[in-house]
């Protein structure tokens, strides 16, 4: 049996904009590896007439209703009671309740307020969720078939409540099915595209497919949730590869850096970097993984024309004459790193991210990425659209790439 869930989010604050609801997505997201999926969410302020009627509203047209929020010891908390009268239970002082609250101040060696004491006062017949993180205990109160969950708002105390208590006795009456998922993240193809091109690729019955964006990346996702998901998306994972090719930067967690980082690594390379128009944000990215040390030997921004000339060695009647941002300077930058560096490769970026700057012959967007290795320099000119932020966004993935594509280059040639 397919039990439908639902969630209710109790708090004024989550609705005059104070705070953005995290519980939601974050139940949705520990409920899914186990097939079990969210039918719909509410969110209601801190008003007794207003929780009891969502309370039952959806108590009445699903199976399981998740609520969070309102479970603490100050007057505008106020779920526990309104949750006993809308199911006509009493309001009654739970020992067991009591004697965790209890527990939980001695454990943190605080005092208890006498309001705590209200935080064991639970409607009648309820089945008590132990709080580990906080004061608050949760309970579940069984309606017939149905059950509701009462967890805290605090977005930790819930989580811990959530892997202890309510996941476990889902999954014991539930579905049993596991829904498995790939991320295949792909640069150079939209979305529409992407997905013409899957559909006519012939993947197995059982395995559907969804779509992200990490701009400029698109994130194809293939989810099964049939017995033998893992053997379906093998072979999915077969067809998608040779499908994209060269277009599939990253999979699963991995980010295009991390999957760079991890070639140099595997390979025993070493890189340099120049960087202009980005600003540090490819050196950014290849250090947010730990060992970057491994690999990355400096990173340059290299603004100002003074600078590519004196720290890059960039000829400074190369740039008089071609101009900062054009094919001979990102060239000069990517070589004059890599060489003051001692390094495998140097990649360099320079280009215009507007919104000033441009010209009728160079446009904002304008960007020039070059990478520089033993064999020579390859450049590759981009003319980028969008606002400051994506055509630095759109920089930083495609330099990576071009990066990553010199080294793929360097193991099918075999050097
Ligand atoms: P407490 O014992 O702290 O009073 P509680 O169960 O009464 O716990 P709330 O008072 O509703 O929970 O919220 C506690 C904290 O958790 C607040 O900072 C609140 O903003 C935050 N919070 C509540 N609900 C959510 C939610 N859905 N998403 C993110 N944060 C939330
Ligand atoms: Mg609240």
């Amino acid at each position: 049996m397919k039990r439908e869930i639902a969630v209710l989010t109790v708090g004024d604050e989550l609705l005059n904009g104070e705070r953005a609801d995290t519980n939601t997505a974050a139940i949705a997201r520990r409920l899914a590896p186990h097939g079990l999926r969210l039918r719909e969410s509410l969110t209601v302020a801190d008003v007794e007439s207003e929780i009891e009627e969502a309370l039952l509203e959806l108590a009445g047209r699903r199976d399981v209703v998740i609520v969070t929020g309102g479970l603490g010891a100050t007057v505008d908390d106020l779920t526990a009671r309104v949750a006993a009268r809308a199911f006509k239970r009493h309001l009654v002082l739970s020992d067991e309740a009591l004697r965790l609250i209890r527990e939980h101040f001695r454990r943190t060696g605080r005092e208890m307020h006498p309001r705590n004491e209200k935080q064991a006062l639970l409607p009648q017949k309820a089945i008590l969720i132990p709080n580990p993180v906080g004061s608050a205990p949760g309970f579940i109160l069984p309606q017939g078939e149905k059950e509701l969950y009462f967890l805290p708002g605090v977005p930790a105390e819930m989580l811990a409540m959530l892997e202890a208590t309510v996941l476990p006795r889902l999954r014991v009456g539930g579905e049993g099915a596991v829904a498995r998922e790939r991320i295949f993240k792909i640069l150079g193809l939209s979305e529409p595209a992407i997905e013409e091109m899957v559909a006519g690729a012939g993947l197995p019955v059982g395995v559907t497919v969804a779509f992200g964006v990490d701009f400029p990346l698109v994130h194809l996702k293939l989810r099964c949730s049939r017995a033998d998901a893992d053997s379906l998306l093998d072979r999915s994972d077969l067809i998608v590869r040779r499908l994209f090719g060269e277009n599939l930067v990253a999979m699963g967690d991995e980010t295009l850096a991390g999957n760079v980082a991890r070639m140099l690594v595997g390979m025993g390379l070493t890189l340099a970097l120049a960087e202009s128009c980005t600003g540090g944000l490819i050196a950014a990215e290849l250090t947010e993984l730990p060992g970057a040390s491994a690999f990355l030997e400096r990173g340059a921004v290299t603004y100002a024309d003074s600078a590519k000339i004196a720290w890059l060695k960039v000829p400074a009647s190369l740039i008089a004459k071609e101009g900062a941002v054009s094919e001979a300077c990102a060239r000069a930058m990517a070589r004059g790193v890599r060489r003051s560096a001692g390094s495998d490769f140097g990649l360099a970026v320079t280009g215009i991210a507007g919104p000033d700057g441009g010209s009728p012959l160079k446009p904002v967007g304008t960007v020039f990425l070059a990478v520089a290795g033993e064999s020579g320099e390859t450049v590759l000119p981009c003319h980028f659209g969008g606002d400051r932020g994506e055509i630095r966004r759109q920089s930083v993935c495609l330099a990576l790439d071009l990066l990553r594509r010199a080294l793929i280059g360097r193991i099918a040639g075999g050097a």
